[in-house]
């Protein structure tokens, strides 16, 4: 399987960072390697000191598809997740100066936290989702998916340009303000609306 993650999704993100709002979606990957395996703690790695959390709305795709059409976008997925696309912030701005690739400081072991998934059918709109995270009991992140510049069907569209999407592949959609630099013994909570769907303790 693999992870494709979209960037500067939110308007509120791109401005916190400094970033300008992109023409089409930003698109990176992670390896099936960067998932941060169940029950494990995140341990913060040695080549960063700014490691922030994005808490991000996933998509878990079910079936294989190519240059899919938006309108048909919803048949390729049954289910909504909750992630955190772990970001080491000070090597990634170190690369970007530079024009390099985002890989090392996006895509690195146990960069991808994939939460527990809620069946599409328990929302009555995928347009207006709430989901934030907690850290250390306290709101760090709070997010609405109609706040997104390219709602799912969109992204699925665009991404699917590019790349085959296969059953079981999974799509970051983007944070929303309020990214933070993560430290040993934090616990980071997840929820949509009122359901906890992921739970890390930071080491
Ligand atoms: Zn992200």
């Amino acid at each position: 399987m693999k992870i494709i993650c979209i960037g500067r999704n939110y308007v509120d993100h791109i401005k916190e960072l400094d970033n300008e709002k992109p023409s089409e979606p930003v698109v990176f990957l992670k390896p099936d390697s960067a998932i941060l395996l169940k029950q494990h703690p995140f341990v913060i790695p040695e080549f960063s000191n700014d490691v922030h959390h994005e808490i991000e709305i996933l998509i878990k795709i079910n079936k294989v598809g190519k240059y899919i059409e938006p309108k048909f976008a919803h048949n390729y997925y049954d289910e909504i997740g909750l992630g955190i696309d772990f970001t080491a912030r000070d090597l990634q701005t170190k690369l970007k100066e530079n024009g390099l690739p985002w890989e090392k400081a996006k895509a690195f072991d146990g960069s991808a936290v994939i939460g527990d998934f809620l069946s599409k059918k328990d929302f009555s709109s995928l347009e207006n989702i709430n989901f934030e995270l907690h850290t250390n009991n306290k709101v760090v992140q709070k997010g609405n998916t109609s706040h997104m510049i390219w709602k799912i069907d969109e992204l699925i569209a665009h991404v699917s340009q590019y790349f085959t999407l296969k059953k079981g592949d999974i799509i970051f959609t983007g944070t929303p303000s309020g990214v933070a630099a993560v430290k040993p013994n934090d616990i980071l909570e997840g929820y949509i609306e009122q359901t906890k769907l992921l739970r890390i303790q930071v080491k």
